[in-house]
This record gives structure tokens, sequence and C-alpha cells, in this order.
């Protein structure tokens, strides 16, 4: 199966939480989104790595993207090394995405900024058709996505290119409200964290509002770039 747009995140949830209004607006217009964790997110302080299993498969049901899996890298350990590399070049040539979209370049969680690094390495090594990999027996075609987007998650980080969500809010919502475990229910006994209280849900819609506001639309979603963010005319940005 080839993806349109393959969405990583360093835990289940960040995807739900930056980018997921971009990826339920473009499945609604037939695109294929893939979504790829890289851990289980099993050191979270809230929910346990199976409870979190079952709210990833939730969400990626609510935002109706094709596949969804997750590489099982050590939560807050993994590094971007050789061996990390090759497993994602490895899904980055099964899937060929045109467009990835990976974590924060610089956030508060550490896996964020080597999340994003390490995706961002991934996609420019598996263009490179010296590098061999093997998926079920086959060797693999070289494959480079056209681009990478960093989506925006904890930090203010200013983006460079924003995306118009509105009419997606609701879905996107949803999506993060999938993970019970991890935000505010006012009946949860687990301990409090920095994104379990009402105000941190309420921070990810004002967030949308406020880009929304900036770019004279309803919601928004912002991203950075690694280089100039080209258009085929002046006349093309909305
Ligand atoms: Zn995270």
């Amino acid at each position: 199966m080839k993806l349109d747009i393959l969405a990583v995140g360093s835990h289940p949830d960040d995807v739900e939480l930056s980018c997921s209004g971009t990826i339920a607006k473009e499945v609604d217009r037939g695109k294929k989104v893939g979504i790829l964790d890289l851990t289980r997110g099993e050191l979270g302080t809230r929910g346990t790595a199976e409870t979190r299993d079952q709210e990833a498969k939730d969400a990626a049901e609510i935002l109706g993207v094709s596949v969804r899996e997750n590489l099982d890298f050590s939560d807050a350990f993994f590094e971007n090394n050789t061996a990390h590399q090759l497993q994602i070049i490895k899904i980055l040539r099964k899937y060929r995405p045109e467009i990835v979209l990976c974590n924060a370049v610089d956030d508060r969680h550490i896996d964020h900024g080597k999340g994003a690094k390490l995706v961002s390495d991934a996609c420019f090594l598996s263009g490179l058709r010296k590098i061999e990999t093997i998926f079920n027996g086959d060797s693999q075609q070289a494959w480079r996505p056209k681009h990478v987007y960093h989506y925006i998650q904890w930090k203010n980080l200013k983006p460079d290119v924003v995306v118009d969500i509105s009419g997606y809010i609701n879905i996107k919502m949803e999506a993060v409200k999938a993970y019970k475990t991890q935000f505010y229910d006012e009946r949860s006994k687990e301990p409090e964290t920095p994104i379990s209280s009402s105000n941190f849900l309420d921070s990810i819609n004002y967030r949308a509002r406020d880009l929304g506001r900036l770019i004279n639309t309803e919601h928004a979603e912002g991203f950075t770039v690694e280089r100039y963010p080209a258009v085929d005319s002046i006349f093309d940005l909305i």
C-alpha cells in the first residue's frame, strides 16, 4: 500500500495533539494517511503501554487512517542511531509517503526533538540507493519523501506553514480524547501531570483557534519546515 502522508510521533498521542486536524482533512479528501509511533509511551505517568495501544487504535479509527504501526523503541531512551534509522527507512520504503509529518524540532519532552531529528535523518537516508534494506524477503527500493514538516506540540514555536483545519476541530478533539488515561477526566484517580488538566485540553483547542484567527479562518495547525516552502505562483497562497 502506498501512502500520501506518513505522520510519525515519538509517543502515541503526539500526532493527535499536533496535526490530527490536517490528517482528518486530507483523509476526507481521499488521501491515504498512516501513523507511525516510535514508542508505546510506556514511561508515561498515567496509563500503561497496553491501555495506550488501545487508545492509539481508537484514535486511528476516529481519524480514518489506513494504517498505524509502532516500532516499540524505548520510551525516553531511544537514540538517533543506525539501527533505529534503518527501521524507519524500512517503513518509509514500504509505504512510500509523499509527505512526512514528524515531531517538533524543540520541545519540553526530550523524545520530541530527538524523534524529529531521527525521522528527518531517516527520510534523507531512505533516498540513498546503496543503503540496502530487506522487507518480507525482498530488497526494497530507495524512497525519499518530497517534504518533511515538523508539527508544533508543547512549546509555542513560530510556524513556517499554517494549515486551515476549519471543520475538523471536532474530529481532532475526539481523537485526542481517545487517550482517556492521558487527558482530563474528572473521575480519574491517576496522578496529575502537565497534560492531565482541563486547561491543557482547552489549550489545544485555543491554539487551533488562535492560529486560525491569524490566517483568517476558524481553526488551524502550524508546522515548521527544513527548507523554504515554495509555490508555483505568488497567487497560490490563500
Ligand atoms: Zn510525546
